[in-house]
């Protein structure tokens, strides 16, 4: 069942292109790629002949929240999302969408920070307050350390770029976000902190952590921040999409997308109505055009880029977030198609030393996207899905949501 060749494809192996090539996958494994196959195989194996499309690894989206639902991973996995990164959430949701990713092919892997390192009033009880979600606020960083989590989400938000008040979100001193660091290097795992603001961002890059999850909206790139990211070696998730939302900058983007059949026959109805709505949430002083220039700056400086949609529960729709993303990131920050394509893949899988995933080449988990086009040459041709396959096994769409 998940042995097949897919042949006579243009072929993007999450470093670089080949032109009509073919890959074998056998037992779910991705074994030859470009090299031919024993005539004994092709006469017994599927073959699926693709001219004029393009093969990818499946992609990674790099910062979600999919909380107890199992159709918001759906929805990101007919998004061509075979690998789900949530950024926080309960332990308990945590091991049941693991459990779920477990038993279903047509459900995307998940890694998980479990509980993100935040305190007593801290980021992001202020939002669920407001949204009147009974969430536990948990400062035990040991039991994410000990209990399956795969990274360490780092919280560190003063509210300053969001235009709440100082002083209503409580914010760890400086030292505890150090020794948060240095608990997860001890335990061999990154830190990914959350900022939003410029002041903020500059705080959790002297604690040393690993990269970030946003980059900031408030004020310009400076060159003490560039500094930083270099001095440890850490990378940035952009989420200009969210910035885009929480601005109000985005609009015009969003509103594209949301009008978009191949993303609206991919979502549930009340999603389509909320791809265009955004959240507009920010002092004065943010813009989104200042995350963009900050991003075309860190790109010059040669900082890792990888791309995340911080897609969550009713504000930013799980799957259609990433394709933005990767959108703004090519037409509005200037990165070419292939820069991005590789932040979606294999970049994020090297810094996570995930060596299973995030490229197509012999040994390494049949994960595939293939799509009609070239998103080499126009990254919205990625929406173009003709086939998704997890572990080789091929999906054959959701209860109300076929394939194609
Ligand atoms: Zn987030």
């Amino acid at each position: 069942m998940s042995s097949f060749i897919i042949s006579d494809v243009r072929l993007f192996n999450g470093d670089t292109v080949i032109d009509n090539t073919l890959i074998l996958v056998e037992n779910g494994l991705i074994t030859q790629v470009g090299s031919s196959v024993p005539a004994s195989l092709l006469d017994h194996l599927p073959r699926y002949s693709k001219p004029g499309h393009t093969l990818l690894p499946g992609l990674i989206d790099a910062h979600s929240h999919p909380y107890g639902d199992p159709a918001q991973p759906e929805q990101a996995f007919r998004f061509g999302i075979t690998t789900l990164m949530d950024l926080h959430n309960t332990h308990d949701n945590a091991v049941q969408q693991k459990q779920w990713a477990n038993e279903r092919k047509d459900f995307p892997d998940i890694k998980s920070c479990h509980f993100a390192a935040t305190i007593d009033g801290g980021w992001p009880w202020w939002v669920e307050k407001k949204l009147g979600i009974d969430h536990v606020c948990c400062t035990s960083l040991l039991h994410a350390l000990t209990n399956g989590a795969d990274y360490i989400k780092l919280m560190h938000e003063s509210g300053a770029a969001l235009g709440i008040p100082t002083g209503e979100i409580v914010q760890p001193r400086a030292a505890v976000q150090a020794a948060v660091v240095r608990a997860a290097h001890a335990h061999r795992l990154k830190v990914i902190a959350h900022a939003l603001s410029l002041s903020d961002t500059l705080e959790v890059l002297r604690a040393g952590v690993d990269g970030m999850a946003h980059t900031f909206f408030d004020a310009p790139m400076t060159p003490e921040v560039i500094e930083l990211y270099k001095r440890s070696n850490a990378w940035v998730n952009p989420t200009l999409a969210a910035a885009g939302s929480l601005t109000g900058g985005g609009a015009d983007v969003l509103k594209l997308f949301s009008e978009d059949e191949r993303v609206r026959c991919r979502v549930a109805e009340e999603t389509v109505e909320q791809i265009p709505r955004c959240l507009h949430m920010k002092s004065e002083n943010a813009s989104l055009e200042y995350a963009i220039d900050g991003v075309r700056q860190l790109k010059a400086a040669g900082v890792p880029i990888i791309c995340g949609s911080d897609s969550a529960p009713g504000a930013t729709a799980f799957g259609a977030y990433l394709h933005i993303e990767m959108y703004m990131l090519v037409s509005k920050a200037g990165l070419s198609p292939i820069k991005v394509l590789q932040a979606s893949t294999s970049t994020t899988a090297d810094l996570f030393g995930w060596t299973d995933r995030g490229r197509v080449a012999p040994g390494l988990k049949a994960d595939l996207l293939l799509v009609e086009g070239n998103p080499l040459t126009d990254i919205t041709d990625l929406l173009n899905i003709r086939g998704i396959w997890r572990d080789g096994v091929e999906f054959r769409g959701h209860s109300g949501f076929p394939l194609q």
